[in-house]
C-alpha cells in the first residue's frame, strides 16, 4: 500500500496555521496530528482534542522514552508531536498534517526528510497584531513576544517547499489543498 504524506505547517503565531489545518482536516481524509504540552489549556481547548496538556514530568518520561518525533521549547512551554500515533497513520496510508512550530519542522526534516514542509504568512505585520490582540487570551507581554519572534522565523522560509500568504482564508486554504494534490502525483524525490 502507499504510505501517507507528512505534511508539516509551520508560520509566525496568528497567520492562521490553525485554521487552515482545521479546514483542511474538516473536508480532506487528511489527519491532524494532536501535540502534547506543557501550556496550560487555554478557556475553550480540550485535552486530547487541541493538545494533551501533560506536566513537565510527563513530557520528560516521553522524551526518555523516545516517544516524540521531535520537540521543542516555545515560548517558554514545551510542545511535541508523539511518534507512534504519526508513524502508525502514515503506514496505513493515511495523510497526516501537523502544526508545529519552526524547530520542531527541522527536527522533523532530519528525521523524515520526505515531509513536506509548508509556511504559511501572515498579510501584514500590523493584521498579525490585529489577529494575535483579537483571541483575548495572550497578555500584552505575550503578543509583544510573539510578534518579535516573527522576523526570525520568516528567515527560514527558505528552508520550506512552499510558502502560503494567508490574507483570504478560502483562498489559503485552497492554496494548501492544491499542495496535498500535488504531492500524490509527485515524481521526484527532491
Ligand atoms: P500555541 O501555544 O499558540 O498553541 O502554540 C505555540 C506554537 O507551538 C505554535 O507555533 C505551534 O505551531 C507550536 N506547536 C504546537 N504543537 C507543537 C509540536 O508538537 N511541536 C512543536 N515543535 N511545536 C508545536
Amino acid at each position: 500500500m502507499d504510505k501517507g504524506r507528512l505534511f508539516v505547517v509551520s508560520g509566525p503565531s496568528g497567520a492562521g496555521k490553525g485554521t487552515i489545518c482545521q479546514k483542511l482536516v474538516e473536508d480532506t481524509n487528511i489527519e491532524l496530528s494532536v501535540s502534547m504540552t506543557t501550556r496550560n489549556p487555554r478557556s475553550f481547548e480540550k485535552d486530547g482534542i487541541n493538545y494533551y496538556f501533560v506536566t513537565k514530568e510527563e513530557f520528560q518520561k516521553t522524551i526518555a522514552e523516545d516517544g516524540l518525533l521531535e520537540y521543542a521549547e516555545v515560548y517558554g512551554n514545551y510542545y511535541g508531536t508523539p511518534k507512534e500515533m504519526v508513524m502508525q497513520k502514515l503506514n496505513e496510508g493515511k495523510d497526516v498534517i501537523l502544526e508545529i512550530d519552526i524547530q520542531g519542522a527541522m527536527n522533523v526534516k532530519q528525521a523524515y526528510p520526505k515531509g513536506v514542509f509548508i509556511f504559511i504568512l501572515p498579510p501584514s505585520m500590523a493584521e498579525l497584531r490585529k489577529r494575535i490582540t483579537g483571541r483575548g487570551s495572550e497578555t500584552e507581554d505575550a503578543i509583544n513576544m510573539r510578534l518579535g519572534e516573527t522576523l526570525k522565523e520568516v528567515s527560514y522560509i527558505d528552508k520550506y517547499d512552499y510558502c502560503v500568504v494567508n490574507g483570504e482564508l478560502s483562498e489559503a486554504v485552497e492554496r494548501v489543498r492544491a499542495i496535498v494534490k500535488a504531492e500524490h502525483s509527485r515524481v521526484s524525490e527532491s
